[in-house]
């Protein structure tokens, strides 16, 4: 049986993956810190089966022991902070769980000597491109992160590609752009819309508070992406691959897809108080991506289109 251990596992994608992984007949172990984490109720009633181990990130031995006892063929790492937003509240914490984690995960493995037992996936980020050099962003684009989330994201993607170049390991990164669905954090502007637009219509709230409506987005579902991850892992030989949709939409387009769809008319500004707290230092005001290497070398490519992917979170709301 295979054994997989997946960092971040009650996040988003931790869910979307174990549910995959479950299903290939994996053995799959979470690592996680307990005490601070809200979702482990859910995630543990949902999947008994995982053996879910204590650790973190940011805690060396932790990381040791938790690849020890599981002793994975696959390590997916997926930890991390993830809200850009905090990355600009906590940019030294973000720097060091985001950027550092999977460098120590790289370290526990060699002190293991377990570098050719084990294959990585590090979770990289389109936000690694941020003020983008080029439209639309492929895997040999010029990184220019903006915000501390962004730079600890290059700081990891570029660790893993230099332990695969210089211990030949299987590590791949997964360049994924943002990916939503019924998982994901309430803090991210897509969920913050679904569930908004749903209060509106049931009368429980009178407007949704937004920093602003104009910057596009890439936006797939997280349960076509989490296939990629996975198919990276099987490949022969590690690589880096852009995770996309092609296709681009603003946040004012998913406002008004979603408003739609709960039977709100009118405008979509109408609903919305902008509020400057959502803000950010430094925007990323457009973000897409070229999955054509993802296409042509893993087969591929995203199933669920942007109108799919709002329709099945104002539903799920
Ligand atoms: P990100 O692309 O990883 O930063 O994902 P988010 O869902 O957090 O944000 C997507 C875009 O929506 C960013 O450009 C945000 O600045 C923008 N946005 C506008 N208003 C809000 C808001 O109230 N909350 C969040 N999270 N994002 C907002």
């Amino acid at each position: 049986m295979k054994k997989a251990l997946v960092t971040g596992i009650t996040g988003q994608d931790g869910f979307h993956l174990t549910e995959l992984l479950l299903g290939k007949g994996y053995k799959v172990c979470g690592l996680l810190n307990g005490q601070r984490n809200s979702r482990v109720i859910e995630f543990a009633e949902k999947f008994p089966q995982v053996e879910l181990i204590q650790g973190d990130l940011t805690d060396f031995s932790s990381l040791i022991r938790a690849i020890d006892v599981s002793s994975p063929s696959e390590l997916y790492n997926l930890g991390a902070i993830s809200f850009v937003g905090l990355s600009f509240q906590q940019p030294e914490l973000t720097a060091d769980v985001t950027g550092l984690g999977p460098l120590r995960l790289l370290e526990a493995i060699r002190t293991l000597g377990a570098e050719k037992d084990i294959r990585f996936y590090q979770a990289s980020s389109s936000e690694m491109f941020g003020k983008v050099q080029e439209i639309p962003q492929n895997e040999k684009t010029r990184f220019y992160p903006r915000s501390p989330y962004g730079v600890a994201k290059v700081y990891a993607h570029q660790i893993c590609v230099n332990y695969r170049e210089s211990y030949d390991m299987h590590v791949s990164c997964g360049i994924l752009f943002n990916h939503e669905g019924e998982n994901r954090g309430e803090e991210f502007v897509t969920r913050k819309i679904s569930k908004g637009v749903v209060d509106i219509a049931k009368g429980r709230l009178d407007k949704i508070k937004l920093g602003t409506l104009e910057p596009k987005r890439d936006w797939g579902y997280a349960g076509d992406y989490v296939e990629a991850m996975w198919l990276m892992l099987q490949q022969n030989d590690p690589d880096d691959y852009v995770i996309a949709t092609g296709k681009h939409h603003s946040v004012r387009d998913f406002l008004a897809l979603a408003l739609k769809i709960v039977g709100l008319d009118g405008d979509p500004e109408s609903y919305v108080t902008i509020d400057k707290n959502f803000i950010r230092p430094a925007e990323v005001d457009l973000l897409v991506g070229d999955f054509s290497k993802a296409k042509n070398v893993l087969g591929w490519e995203p199933k669920t289109s942007f109108e799919e992917l709002v329709q099945k979170m104002v539903e799920f709301d």
